[in-house]
């Protein structure tokens, strides 16, 4: 829905839409930008200007334009587990993660066409697209992920790891330049405040404007997968769609139903229809405008907004399982490209990879990737950040003859090798 309101209205509604965090929170993200509005002068004003470069945005602009590419660092925190097991996921599945990042914000899901009928027209290919970093904020290669054990932060496993924990002792200590990256940090648990209870926390995200040391995202490690390499521990939430929906909120969007108690709240967006939304999971009824579990289309409850004829729950900004959710809207798109063109602008000027495509050693040959049992080779120059996943214990082979295996390789090409964990290799091509 799409009605023009000042943040203080926002932030009214954001009041009401608080509740007792139940047993199982899928995003607390709302609830922290609350807190942050009345604590943090500097972020109201921020706020306040992008939403009103927002509303100019969308006015003037036509946001079919150029695609964008945001560099992204997966921060992996853990507490001792081997490498690529536990806490300290491997590789693979974090690359996994990242394609579905991708297909979702392209509209090249796999279950886009379970988007019903009257939303086909709406969902959106977003020409947002997010690539491993290949650079750190020194200037070194990497491969995009870093991986960090709790003890050389000072954090104990036994703490109450609740958001303003994570974000003082593991964002800060962590963050890449909140201006030129989007941070993820994939970690075992978010706890509720204080551990009033023991629920748990999904994810959180920091809305534009966001302070430094934390306008990155939070998720846990056991939603980290996609839809065809789910994670391992097996839930509804284990296809990726976690950071998916906490990425969204990165990029300004709100929750579709509003985060008003009882539903029919303003998520800014003129192509969302106000929805009243479901049973929390607790079961004690409407709470704030969000559907859980997995519903059926047409949906409506009792009660529904004026005008609305069906939920669109299957929005990535709704609370429903990870195999449920298929699509961000037009009106979505347009407002996270206008945090692209406003508050987070730098991203634009940005190179990075993307989507190369991700070859994996089983099955065929792939493209320019030849490969057998014992090796695989590249048959062409290397392409920048060309990612190709190679499992532990094999070998790879460049054409002109060099071989990597869990180390760093540099090749005559002038290309850099960097092969982390026998798991992935990313190629930068720039000059050293
Ligand atoms: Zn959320």
């Amino acid at each position: 829905m799409n009605h023009i309101k000042g943040l203080f209205c926002l932030i009214v509604a954001l009041m009401l839409g608080i509740q007792f965090v139940n047993a199982q929170e899928r995003c607390y993200s709302h609830i922290l930008m609350l807190e942050d509005l009345q604590s943090n002068p500097n972020f109201v004003r921020e706020q306040n200007k992008l939403e009103a470069f927002t509303r100019k945005n969308q006015l003037e602009k036509d946001q079919s334009g150029s695609r964008y590419i945001i560099p992204t660092v997966f921060h992996v925190i853990h507490d001792g587990d081997a490498l690529g097991t536990g806490d300290n996921l491997p590789a693979s599945l974090i690359l996994a993660q990242l394609s579905q990042l991708n297909q979702d914000f392209g509209k090249e899901n796999s279950n886009a066409d379970q988007t019903p009928a009257v939303f086909q027209d709406v969902a959106a290919d977003t020409d947002i697209e997010f690539c491993l970093a290949t650079k750190t904020p020194g200037g070194a290669t990497t491969s995009g992920i870093t991986r960090t054990h709790i003890s050389t932060l000072g954090v104990l496993s036994s703490d109450c790891w609740d958001p303003e924990y994570i974000r003082t002792n593991i964002m800060m200590p962590l963050m890449w330049d909140h201006l030129k990256y989007l941070n993820v940090f994939i970690i075992e648990r978010i706890d509720v405040p204080g551990c009033s209870s023991s629920g748990q926390i999904l994810g959180f995200a920091a809305f534009p404007g966001s302070a430094a040391g934390y306008d990155g995202i939070v998720v846990i490690n056991r939603s980290i997968g996609a839809l065809e390499t789910p994670n391992p521990v097996s839930s509804t939430l284990s296809f990726g769609r976690t950071t998916t929906h906490e990425v969204g909120h990165w990029l300004n969007l709100r929750h579709i139903g509003g985060d008003v108690a009882g539903g029919c709240g303003d998520d800014f967006v003129s192509d969302t229809p106000p929805q009243k939304g479901g049973s929390s999971q607790n079961g004690t009824g409407n709470d704030t405008g969000q559907n859980y579990g997995c519903p059926t289309h047409p949906l409506t409850y009792p009660g529904e907004c004026p005008g609305t004829t069906a939920e669109m729950f299957m929005n990535y900004m709704d609370y429903v399982d990870d195999q449920c959710m298929t699509m961000f809207s037009n009106g979505q798109k347009n407002r996270m490209r206008s945090v692209i063109e406003g508050s987070r602008v730098a991203l634009k000027f940005e190179k990075c990879c993307a989507r190369n495509p991700v070859n994996r050693w089983t099955g065929p040959p792939v493209g320019d990737w030849y490969g057998t049992d014992t090796h695989w080779s590249l048959q062409r120059t290397p392409m920048p950040c060309d990612i190709v996943i190679i499992p532990s214990g094999k070998r790879l082979t460049i054409k002109n003859g060099e071989t990597a295996l869990g180390y760093e390789l540099r090749v005559n090409a002038g290309g850099q090798y960097v092969v982390e964990d026998g798991g992935v290799m990313c190629i930068d091509v720039a000059p050293y």
